[in-house]
């Protein structure tokens, strides 16, 4: 059999995922033993204690299937949140939660529309579906172009991603650019505000989204367990979306997305608001140190509300990415963000920010 011809020809177009790469594989192919990692966003300050505790304890239970419709979970991320459980839904992250309005929602005949460079997520999601991407790019370099975004909608777009703050550029959308969106957007139109970094965003001009969905706005909001909470190797991401839409996602996804640690995790990272306060004031002064030092060096970079920062070296990025391998820092190059001068760097503590200043200064001289 001629497997490539008998599988979707579709599928064929789509570039696979490139993960920022692992310490181990770094330390295994370099012969290296002391490498740090600030490619893939992940908090570096890690999890907190009371998440351990609750997996360590859930852990005898795990030869137990898990609770397929995360009713424990959804219910206190309603409560929370101030919104009816029937509209939350749980996914293997985000990723997944992306996924499952992708192929929920669209087919060959319909459009998506989003901003890129963005999160690469958007465009293999709706391939997978078959869509028609329209992608608009961004203006002055680093930001969504909202009228462009609404000027691309035709009769036949079904979805709207708004990736805020984006990645890979750490900026936001402000609240005028969204309320231009909810007060144009036509109603044919689900807008999905990714808001996998909000809890890092301290700007006063950032839009509460949420407003828009507990006033009965058709839009999808996703946010994610795998930054500020530090959880992403478990995988969990949730998303407020109507009810009818969560009804259609229950059917589409896999009866146990979620897994039980993941699960009993994000419960006890709710639970621990002072391990969040304190990620986030460490993450506001990596962020204010690195900046200072782009500075310093005369760096060009995306103003950053969240905890990433996207740095122009002004060269091909690929090449300063390999030589700061060689000595243990692991960044993301942009050649496959959308910004092949650019890196893209996670904001970590004050001695890994000074190692990643130190080396980067010495890649660049
Ligand atoms: C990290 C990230 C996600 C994915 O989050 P998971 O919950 O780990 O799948 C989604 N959107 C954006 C913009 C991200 O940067």
């Amino acid at each position: 059999m001629d497997i490539k011809k008998r599988v979707l020809p579709h599928l064929l177009n789509i570039s696979p995922y490139v993960p920022g790469k692992p310490i181990q594989e770094v330390q295994r192919e370099l012969g290296l033993t002391d490498v740090i990692k600030l490619a893939s966003n992940e908090n570096v300050f890690g999890t907190s204690q009371k998440v351990i505790e609750a997996i360590c304890k859930a852990a005898p239970e795990i030869n137990y299937y898990p609770d397929g419709g995360c009713f424990y979970l959804r219910e206190a991320i309603a409560k929370r949140f101030g919104v009816k459980s029937e509209q939350v839904v749980v996914g293997n992250g985000v990723d997944e939660l992306i996924r499952l309005i992708c192929v929920s929602m669209l087919g060959p005949n319909d459009e998506v529309v989003f901003a890129d460079p963005s999160f690469v997520m958007y465009k293999i999601s709706s391939m997978v579906a078959n869509a028609t991407l329209i992608s608009v790019p961004l203006k002055d370099k680093y930001y969504h172009d909202i009228p462009a975004m609404l000027d691309k909608i035709t009769e036949r777009t079904k979805l709207l991603f708004v990736c805020n703050p984006n990645n890979p550029t750490g900026t936001i959308v402000n609240k005028a650019d969204v309320e231009l969106l909810m007060k144009k957007v036509p109603d044919h139109v689900m807008v999905v505000f990714d808001e996998a970094y909000y809890e890092y965003v301290a700007n006063p001009d950032y839009p509460q989204t949420m407003e828009y969905f507990k006033s009965g706005r058709q839009i999808a909001v996703f946010r994610t367990f795998s930054k500020v909470y530090g959880l992403a190797g478990l995988r969990v991401g949730y998303g407020f979306v109507p009810e009818d839409l969560a009804d259609v996602i229950h059917r589409v996804r896999n009866p146990f997305n979620v897994n039980e640690l993941a699960q009993v995790a994000a419960l006890a990272a709710l639970d621990d608001p002072e391990h969040m306060k304190k990620v986030i004031a460490l993450n506001a002064a990596g962020r204010k140190q690195l900046s200072g030092e782009f500075d310093r060096l005369g760096l060009k970079y995306a103003p950053s509300d969240s905890n990433f920062i996207l740095v122009d070296v002004e060269r091909d990025s690929q090449a300063v990415f390999e030589a700061l391998l060689k000595k243990g820092v692991i960044v993301r190059p942009g050649k496959f963000l959308g910004f092949p001068t650019c890196l893209r760097v996670s904001i970590a503590g004050e001695k890994d920010n000074a190692r990643f200043i130190e080396a980067l200064t010495e890649v660049l001289a």
